[in-house]
C-alpha cells in the first residue's frame, strides 16, 4: 500500500445463536430440512400471529456478550426495522435499535502484521470499541434455479426466517486488514468457546461485513466507505479488504471520486464489484415492537450465566504460560479452540511433561489431525495415550524418532502406545548385560579396528557405535551404548 494513505475499517458480524428453536416461535432451526418445512404463522408473518421471545436466546446472547467482555443492559427494547424484501414476509425485521442488548463496550485483541509469507511478525494488544451487540431475527433465503432469461425460477425458503442472531458492530477502529482478521478470529473463537454460536463462516452461521475507507495520513475526516459482503472466510475478508483499499487509493490518486456503496467479493476473480449504491441513507422507520415487552435482564440472571461459563480463552492462555511455562505462540495455538486446550491439559497431565507435550501436539499430532480434517475432540489418539507415549520416550523405553512413527501408527489404528511398541518389538534395549554381550562379540570380530582405536585413532569410536546399533537392529539405547563402549574400548 502506498505509505501516504491510511486504512479505516469497521466490522459488522452476524452470529447465529445456537438455539434449537427460533427466536419468536417454536419452529426448529435445523439446517438442511425440506424448504419451508420449519415454518409457522409467526415466522411466516401471517396477520395476527404474535411473537414470544425464546428464553434460550437471552441466555446465549448473554454468553456471547460476557465472552467478549461486554456489559449487558438491564433493559433493552425490540424494534421494527421496516423494509421490503421477498424473504421478509412481515415487511419488517424484529431487531433492536436505540436500546440494544449491549452498547459502548470495548475489547482487547492480540494482533500482528504478517510478513510476505503470511507469518506473524510481533503480537501486540489492541483495544477495539464495540458500538453495540444486539439481538435480532434472521430473514429467509431466496433460491434461484436455472439460467436467467431461459428457465430461471426463483423460490423463497423461510426455514431460516426467525433464526436468532447476535449482531456485533465495531467503531471504525481497525487500521489494517490483519487487525480485522485477528478481530474476527477472536470473536469467532469466543463465541464457539462458550457455546453461543457455531460461528462457522463457511456454513454461514457467522457472517461478516467489512466497511472500508481510506484517507491521506494526517487527514482527520473519514473518507467515503464501501461495505464489503459475501466474505466466506476470514482469510477472504482480509484479502477483500486489501483489494478494496488498493482500488480506492487507485480511484482517488487518479483524481476520481468514490461513492458510498455495497460491494460483493468474488472469491474466484479475487476482486470486489459493486452491488448497490448506498448514496441515499435507508429510512427503516424504526419503532418499538408493540407485540413484545421490553427485555429485562436481572443481575442475578447475568451472574448465573457467568458462573456457568468455562474459563475464557485469554485467561486460559495466560494460565498455560504461567503454569506450564509455554511461550505465547504455543499457548495461543493450544487455546485456539476449546477442545484442543482440553486435550492439551489432559495429555500434559498424563505425560508429566507439559513443554514436551506442547511441542508434540503442535508439530506431530496437529499435522495428523489437519491431514484427516479432524478436531482434537475427534482425535483417534486419546490425550492419555499421547501422554503415555511421551512418558515412554522420557523413560528411554523408545527413542524420540521411534515415538514419531508410533504416534502415526496410533493415529491410524487407534491402538495404545504400549501395544504398538510391543507388537513392533520397538522397545529400546537399555539392559547393560545385553549390550555388553553385543560389544564383546563386536570387539572379537574386529581386531584391526580395535587395535587402531587403542593406538589413538579415536575416530573409530563411531564405527563401533554403528556396529552395536546394527547388531541390535537399531534398538540399543544409544546413551547406554556410548557409555559401555567407552569403558570396554579402554580394555
Ligand atoms: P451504515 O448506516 O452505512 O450501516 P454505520 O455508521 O452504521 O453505517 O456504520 C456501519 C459500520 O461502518 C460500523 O462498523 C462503522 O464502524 C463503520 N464505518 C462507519 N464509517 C466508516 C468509514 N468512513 N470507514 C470505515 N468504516 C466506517
Ligand atoms: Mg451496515
Ligand atoms: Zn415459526
Amino acid at each position: 500500500m502506498p505509505n501516504n494513505w491510511e486504512t479505516i475499517i469497521g466490522l459488522e458480524i452476524h452470529a447465529q445463536l445456537s438455539t434449537e428453536s427460533k427466536i419468536f416461535c417454536g419452529c426448529s432451526t435445523r439446517f438442511g430440512d425440506e424448504p419451508n418445512q420449519n415454518t409457522c404463522p409467526v415466522c411466516l408473518g401471517l396477520p395476527g400471529a404474535l411473537p414470544v421471545l425464546n428464553r434460550r436466546v437471552i441466555e446465549l446472547g448473554a454468553r456471547a456478550a460476557l465472552a467478549l467482555g461486554l456489559r449487558i443492559n438491564q433493559t433493552s427494547i425490540f424494534a421494527r426495522k421496516n423494509y421490503f424484501y421477498p424473504d421478509l414476509p412481515k415487511g419488517y425485521q424484529i431487531s433492536q435499535y436505540d436500546q440494544p442488548f449491549s452498547a459502548n463496550g470495548e475489547l482487547e485483541i492480540m494482533t500482528t502484521e504478517r510478513d510476505d509469507a503470511g507469518h506473524p511478525v510481533e503480537w501486540k494488544p489492541k483495544r477495539i470499541a464495540i458500538t453495540r451487540l444486539h439481538l435480532e431475527e434472521d430473514a429467509g433465503k431466496n433460491v434461484h434455479e436455472g439460467l436467467p432469461e431461459v428457465d430461471r425460477y426463483s423460490y423463497i425458503d423461510l426455514n431460516r426466517a426467525g433464526t436468532p442472531l447476535a449482531e456485533i458492530v465495531t467503531e471504525p477502529d481497525f487500521r489494517t486488514s490483519w487487525e480485522a482478521y485477528d478481530y474476527v478470529n477472536h470473536v469467532r473463537r469466543a463465541l464457539q468457546w462458550v457455546g453461543a454460536s457455531e460461528a462457522d463462516m463457511e456454513k454461514g452461521n457467522l457472517r461478516c461485513e467489512a466497511n472500508v475507507s481510506v484517507r491521506r495520513i494526517g487527514d482527520t475526516k473519514f473518507g467515503t466507505k464501501s461495505e464489503l459482503k459475501n466474505l466466506n472466510s476470514v482469510r477472504f475478508m482480509q484479502r477483500a479488504i486489501e483489494y478494496e483499499v488498493n482500488r480506492q487509493i487507485g480511484v482517488l490518486e487518479s483524481g476520481g471520486r468514490l461513492v458510498q456503496e455495497t460491494r460483493l467479493w468474488d472469491d474466484r476473480l479475487l476482486e470486489t464489484r459493486p452491488m448497490r449504491s448506498k448514496e441515499e441513507a435507508h429510512d427503516y422507520r424504526y419503532f418499538p415492537e408493540p407485540d413484545l415487552p421490553p427485555l429485562v435482564v436481572s443481575a442475578e440472571f447475568i451472574e448465573r450465566v457467568r458462573a456457568s461459563m468455562p474459563e475464557l480463552p485469554e485467561a486460559r492462555r495466560k494460565r498455560f504460560m504461567e503454569q506450564y511455562g509455554l511461550s505465547f505462540s504455543d499457548a495461543s495455538q493450544l487455546t485456539s479452540e476449546r477442545s484442543l486446550a482440553d486435550y492439551y491439559e489432559q495429555a500434559a497431565e498424563a505425560s508429566g511433561n507439559p513443554r514436551t507435550t506442547a511441542n508434540w501436539l503442535r508439530s506431530e499430532l496437529l499435522r495428523e489431525l489437519e491431514a484427516a480434517d479432524l478436531q482434537a475432540s475427534g482425535s483417534p489418539v486419546a490425550p492419555g495415550e499421547l501422554g503415555a507415549l511421551l512418558r515412554m520416550i522420557d523413560e528411554e523405553k523408545i527413542s524420540g524418532k521411534q515415538g514419531k512413527d508410533v504416534l502415526v501408527e496410533m493415529f491410524r489404528t487407534g491402538k495404545a502406545a504400549a501395544s504398538i511398541v510391543e507388537e513392533q518389538g520397538l522397545a529400546q534395549v537399555s539392559d547393560t548385560s545385553e549390550i555388553d554381550r553385543m560389544i564383546a562379540e563386536i570387539l572379537v570380530a574386529n581386531p584391526q579396528q580395535l587395535a587402531g582405536y587403542r593406538a589413538g585413532k579415536e575416530a573409530l569410536f563411531g564405527f563401533f557405535v554403528g556396529q552395536v546399533m546394527k547388531a541390535s537392529k537399531g534398538k540399543a539405547n544409544p546413551k547406554v551404548v556410548n557409555e559401555r563402549l567407552k569403558e570396554k574400548l579402554q580394555g
